[in-house]
């Protein structure tokens, strides 16, 4: 029913395909899985308004939403959209017919987050799963307990300027949103790329709190405060500016000390929008998925204990996809 380029030839669709094709349906808006210039675009609402907002309206012919877990039936083929609970709007793919689920997870994460939908388990008989963080070592903590290191630290008041450095669509947003939830009411100031997107979050019903473009502040107004930029931004002329910095970066990545070390970071945060090694195991495990297809992130180790676990399994080691963080 599906090849490995993910293509599902029955309907002529592809899913988060990276070249311009007639029939798409996109997991979620990340530049990896979503591309601009196809003809029909089948996706979440929320994911179709932000691939409008970072791309233009044009960005495909046609646009059609599909609402979670409604069914759509083309050539007697069923789809259907699944939470995914990785940013706004992301989704897993379930393809059936009479006789065949197929589950794509697309980018995914199982715990807790209160900046989108949470993912929802399903049956499948082949379940085409992400692995970014695919490797035993990898346990992501709470991630309550990771912003709280950050708050802590500005509570001291020792006159720094905390620069945080997270993706500009879905991490910076789940960090302000976790900030709120640990009670964290100052207003948080922003880079100029984030202001779209989390007005779109703010505007579909996620609570984020004050913020405020960086660039009405003066230097001296934003010393105990939080700004959040993309992470290139933090280390680069654009951080210049701030007196008395002190960087601070949210990733899955931060339990790699190499990696802290490598970008000088003093508050690494391990948050993560994808799913580590026991999440990725369990539901493979809950999927009762007999076989499984592993699209990017680190497939061997995965493939490896799908195989000790009797479950037939494949790397697919789909190109063009980002590491993710
Ligand atoms: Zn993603
Ligand atoms: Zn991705």
């Amino acid at each position: 029913m599906i090849n490995h380029n993910l293509y599902i030839e029955q309907i002529d669709t592809y899913i988060d395909p990276y070249k311009p094709v007639k029939n798409a349906i996109i997991t979620h808006s990340h530049f990896d899985h979503a591309k601009p210039g196809h003809e029909n675009v089948l996706a979440t609402k929320e994911t179709i308004e932000i691939m409008k907002i970072r791309y233009g309206k044009n960005c495909a012919k046609n646009f059609q939403a599909l609402r979670y877990n409604d069914e759509l039936i083309i050539n007697n083929i069923g789809i259907k959209l699944i939470p995914a609970g990785h940013i706004l709007g992301s989704s897993q793919v379930l393809i059936s017919n009479k006789k065949n689920r197929i589950l794509i997870t697309g980018d995914f994460k199982t715990t807790n987050d209160k900046s989108c939908i949470c993912f929802e388990e399903s049956k499948c008989d082949l379940l085409i799963t992400e692995a970014t963080f695919g490797l035993p070592i990898f346990k992501h903590p709470n991630p309550i307990k990771e912003i709280k290191k950050l708050t802590n630290e500005i509570e001291r008041k020792e006159n720094r300027t905390f620069l945080v450095g997270a993706y500009s669509l879905g991490k910076s947003q789940r960090l302000l949103s976790l900030l709120r939830e640990v009670g964290y009411d100052e207003t948080v100031y922003i880079h100029g790329a984030l202001k779209n997107i989390c007005d779109f979050y703010v505007k579909s019903g996620i609570f984020l709190g004050n913020y405020d473009h960086v660039k009405n502040k003066n230097e001296k107004d934003l010393i105990n405060k939080i700004i959040i930029a993309p992470p290139s931004s933090i280390r680069g002329n654009w951080a210049n500016r701030f007196i008395n910095k002190k960087i601070c970066l949210a990733s899955g990545w931060m339990t790699i000390k190499q990696r802290i070390k490598q970008s000088n970071i003093e508050i690494p945060l391990v948050i993560s929008d994808h799913s580590d090694w026991y999440e990725l195991t369990n539901n493979i495990l809950n999927s009762q998925a007999k076989n499984v297809w592993v699209t990017h992130g680190r497939e061997d180790a995965l493939t490896y204990w799908c195989k000790e676990n009797s479950i037939g399994s494949k790397p697919l080691r789909l190109v063009n996809r980002e590491e993710g963080n």
